[in-house]
């Protein structure tokens, strides 16, 4: 990668280099535009990374990908899709715990009329879904919207595990219109879930996405690595920019950022920026340029997150490891969220005769989970097992990655808010991006890169 002295100046100054800011960057690149990536740690990827260990593939962030319409056409345009790995056809079984036991998550309607997750009275509600008035869904949270759709008891048996494995949040805060945009459209369109559902089936919405969940050639750290390697010299790593500045019409206006890298600092002019930090991260450097949009992100409330990933020997196990793996719902009262059996996901996970899990801790369940010990981490993770799969043998701690500020918690107002923060900007040439932005997961962030890069492109 180039010293930033060699590149004074460029068309668009992109900061961060997670899936957001990569992919951003390379649409910016092909469209023509000189582009430097500033990312103050040294590999790409954000939380997106994978790392071998004792004959083990571990994934430290994301542990798949849900391959959805704009990620698809991005991968397609850049010609990446050749590198995506479909998770193994088991991975549609996935598990709540119920009584300290795994229970299948329905699949379809059937599933879900013989599940005993569900009461029969919980289930005849169901049934009532559409006829049940148009509300204001924009002012509920996810508890007050499906509650009222689907009945209370839908939403704590099966919209709250779901929402603590996407969010580790607490649909009793999250935002409906943030969290199920298109569950929320389907109620203003059709007036009830099921109606807008058939319509939706009847008329394409937008570019297909692909079915099922994936990994990438070498783990999810060999997209960041690909993405890395297709931006070159743009791509600086370990630089990590401290300030950022409007620059006075007469110097050609745009802005100066400042940065630091290991034992140097310099400065870099931009006629565009590109911000696709973590949002408070991206507050403290808009103070300057944009105080009323720092400030709406300022506001952006995170969940933290715990990643363990441990090796077990299957044989030693009560339950089958076998599937995507379980949630666990809030009344259980175990110390994990939740726990993927990435061996059982994607070949070559874990050395013959183990399996590889990645456990869940923390989120808004237990916050506080982030200052425990490993310890004391391992330690409630063996008993979880030992409960819900009858493990008889001591777990292998292989990894144990804290974040304190893991997935944005977009409560209710959330888009109009960002929306807002956003048209703050006005027309000044800066554009927004990451998880923060419009959905949380991978495939979302990506698309908040590719069009704040459309923004971006439309204004130089
Ligand atoms: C533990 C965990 C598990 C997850 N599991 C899944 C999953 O299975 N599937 C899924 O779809 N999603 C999952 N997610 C969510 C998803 O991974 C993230 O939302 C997404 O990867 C975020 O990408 P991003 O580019 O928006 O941000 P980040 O990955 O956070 O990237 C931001 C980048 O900005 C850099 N940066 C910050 N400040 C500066 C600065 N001042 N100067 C320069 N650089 C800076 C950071 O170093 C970082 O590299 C998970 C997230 C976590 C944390």
């Amino acid at each position: 990668m180039n010293e930033l002295d060699s590149a004074p100046s460029v068309d668009v100054a992109v900061v961060g280099a997670g899936i957001a800011g990569l992919a951003g960057a390379l649409e910016l690149r092909d469209a023509g535009f000189r582009v430097a990536v500033l990312e103050s740690a040294l590999v790409p990827g954000g939380v997106m990374g994978t790392a071998e260990i004792r004959g083990y593939r571990i994934e430290v962030g994301p542990n798949t990908v849900q391959v959805k319409g704009a990620m698809r056409a991005f991968l397609e345009r850049h010609d990446l899709t050749g590198g995506l790995v479909p998770a193994s056809p088991a991975s549609r079984h996935r598990f709540l715990v119920r009584g300290g036991r795994l229970e299948p998550v329905p699949l379809g309607p059937l599933g879900l009329l013989r599940t005993p997750l569900l009461s029969t009275r919980g289930k005849l509600r169901l049934l009532r879904e559409p006829f049940v008035p148009v509300g204001r869904p924009h002012e509920e949270t996810v508890a007050e919207f499906l509650g009222r759709r689907l009945g209370p008891e839908a939403v704590r048996a099966l919209a709250g595990p779901f929402l603590t494995g996407i969010y580790a949040g607490d649909e009793r805060r999250l935002g409906a219109a943030a969290v199920f945009p298109a569950l929320v459209e389907m109620e203003e369109e059709a007036g009830s879930l099921l109606r807008g559902a058939l319509r939706r089936s009847r008329r394409p919405v937008g570019p297909a996405g692909l079915r099922g969940s994936f990994s990438y050639r070498g783990g999810l750290g060999g997209l960041a690595r690909a993405l890395a390697s297709r931006l070159g010299e743009a791509l600086h790593l370990g630089a990590r920019v401290e300030e950022i500045a409007p620059r006075p019409e007469s110097a050609g206006g745009g802005f100066e950022l400042g940065y630091a890298s290991p034992g140097a600092s310099g400065r870099l002019a931009a006629r565009a920026l590109l911000l696709a930090t973590p949002a408070p991260e991206a507050a403290r450097l808009l103070e300057p340029v944009a105080p009323q949009t720092a400030r709406a992100l300022a506001s952006v409330r995170y969940a933290p997150i715990v990643s363990v990933a441990v090796g077990v020997d299957p044989r030693a196990c009560r339950e089958p490891i076998t599937g995507f793996g379980f949630l666990v719902p809030r009344e259980e009262e175990l110390s994990l969220l939740g726990c993927l059996f990435m061996s059982q996901l994607f070949a070559g996970r874990a050395p013959a005769g183990r399996e590889l899990l990645t456990c869940m801790l923390g989120g808004e369940r237990w916050p506080e989970a982030v200052h425990v010990p490993d310890r004391e981490l391992a330690r409630r993770i063996q008993a979880d097992l030992e409960r819900v799969l009858g493990l008889r043998d001591q777990v292998e701690v292989l990894h144990v990655h804290r974040y304190p500020r893991a997935i944005p918690q977009p409560g209710v107002g959330h888009p109009a808010a960002m929306e807002e923060a956003e048209a703050a900007l006005g027309d000044a040439p800066v554009a927004l991006a990451g998880s923060w932005r419009a959905g949380v997961a991978v495939a979302d962030s990506l698309a908040s890169g590719t069009r704040a890069a459309e923004q971006l492109a439309s204004r130089l």
